[in-house]
């Protein structure tokens, strides 16, 4: 992020309804701390809370304001695992890497829970998320999805099928339904917005429009921004898509993509319920998914879409608008009061990228899409490797990552590509 970019909360739902949360200064002058953290983000804020826990002293530095990147305007569904699954993992990078990804796979999601309830952080949360199948395959997908999750100890599935679907999506469109009661959704500003003031609470201190132009890696770690620098013992490198120009390393392996939300006017209780009964958030199982769930006033939150390389499209609700009423037709007239995009990072394997440069600098990023429980799970990571625990936090850091096809030029025309070429199976149902 440069020195030129905007500083303020995008104009959206989550940034019309959030709760109130102080201004903080830029840093001025230089600082020092044990830890210093760059983005103040799901995995940046989840971090330093839980290093803030441990007694260090911790100082992030955000180039906006708390919650300005993906965190602050996503879809809010707390969805478990990662953006690959279990069998993936284990047939490529084997069996033992499976284990232990599978055994942390539905840990951000109660960590999520444990910050709410321990910090008392209103963020509307509503019980139980949805995987919906558009086709035969992607129901027979499903199945195995079902299945495998089980094999990792996951007991809170359940499948519908055909029209039993109804009884949680008011939608013709879908030919089966994986409902997980232990996922569900949030407003992930003010989840964001809660953590950042619990962290503040024990001591930790946050500094909002300073983004970092350089990193100069040596003991301590210099960050510079435009008005002062922190000198950090150790450092946490936590801007994901939003992070530019300050550690290539960590550019090449991965590309921003932009998605976009739109949200409609409040509905009335009962057209409400009759698009989702139960109040469950809804992701389908497309390539290119569409995502949505109702906020806490009863509007319907409407996700979809990709850029890849995460440049701004003309018209949000162009793209966004026809999908909501392929889904729901009975909406297709309802105003949108919101349209917004946002930024996240993809990897080539879906998998988040976790590690370390020069023994204390620490990174992760990368969750391609699926981020908000794996942030959490990564702030606990990062805190657990720096006093001394390594094994869970290696066991992502050694996941090979590899450059995308046709390097920093060619990666976004192959990509989407790609995208069209499966998309084009989902709708042929193939
Ligand atoms: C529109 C949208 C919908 C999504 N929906 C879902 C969903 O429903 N469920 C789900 O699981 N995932 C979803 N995701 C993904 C999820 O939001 C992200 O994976 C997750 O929020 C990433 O958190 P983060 O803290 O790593 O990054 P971010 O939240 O992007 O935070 C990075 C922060 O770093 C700051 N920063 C960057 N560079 C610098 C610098 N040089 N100096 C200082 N600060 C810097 C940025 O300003 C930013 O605040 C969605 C993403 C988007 C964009």
């Amino acid at each position: 992020m440069s020195a030129q970019q905007p500083t303020h909360h995008v104009a959206s739902y989550y940034a019309a309804s959030a709760n109130p949360s102080p201004e903080r200064p830029p840093i001025s002058g230089s600082v020092e701390c044990d830890i210093c953290v760059l983005g103040a983000g799901f995995t940046g804020i989840s971090a330093a809370l839980h290093l803030a826990e441990q007694g260090q002293s911790v100082v992030v530095l955000e180039a906006a304001r708390v919650g300005f990147g993906a965190s602050g305007r996503n879809g809010g569904q707390l969805v478990n695992s990662y953006s690959r699954d279990m069998d993936v993992i284990e047939a490529k990078y084997g069996a033992e890497s499976a284990r232990a990804l599978g055994d942390m796979a539905f840990e951000g999601n109660r960590i999520i829970r444990s910050r709410i309830a321990q910090y008392d952080i209103a963020c509307d949360l509503k019980e139980g998320n949805v995987f919906a199948s558009c086709n035969a395959k992607q129901l027979e997908g499903l199945r195995e999805h079902q299945a495998l999750w089980e094999r990792y100890g996951h007991d809170q599935l359940e499948l519908l099928e055909g029209e039993a679907v109804k009884r949680e999506v008011g939608s013709s469109r879908y030919t089966g339904a994986l409902i997980d009661h232990s996922g569900g959704h949030i407003h992930p500003l003010n989840l964001v917005l809660g953590q950042a003031a619990a962290f503040e609470s024990l001591g930790g201190v946050i500094f909002e429009q300073s983004p970092v132009l350089k990193l100069t890696h040596g003991e301590p770690v210099v960050l510079t921004t435009p008005g002062g620098e922190v000198r950090a013992q150790r450092v946490v490198l936590a801007g994901n898509a939003y992070m530019q120009g300050v550690e290539p390393r960590l550019e090449s392996k991965s590309m921003p993509c932009g998605t976009q939300i739109i949200t409609t006017e409040p509905l009335d209780e009962a057209t409400a319920r009759a698009l989702l009964p139960n109040d469950m958030a809804v992701e389908d199982c497309n390539y290119l998914l569409d995502y949505y769930r109702l906020t806490a006033d009863n509007r319907l939150l409407y996700g979809g879409g990709t850029s890849y390389g995460g440049q701004d499209l003309a018209s949000i609700e162009a793209v966004i608008r026809p999908k909501l009423a392929k889904t729901f037709p009975q909406l297709a007239d309802v105003k949108v009061d919101y349209a917004w995009s946002g930024n996240f990072l993809l990897t080539l394997n879906r998998l988040p990228q976790f590690g370390r440069l020069n023994d204390n600098v620490y990174f992760a990023q990368g969750y391609s899409g699926h981020g908000v429980t794996c942030s959490h799970l990564a702030g606990k990571l990062i805190a657990e490797t720096m006093r001394g625990e390594n094994e869970r936090f290696d066991a992502f850091a050694g996941l090979p990552h590899l450059p995308f096809p046709g390097g920093r030029l060619l990666r976004v025309p192959f990509s989407a590509l790609g995208a069209w070429y499966y998309s084009t199976r989902d709708k042929l149902g193939i």
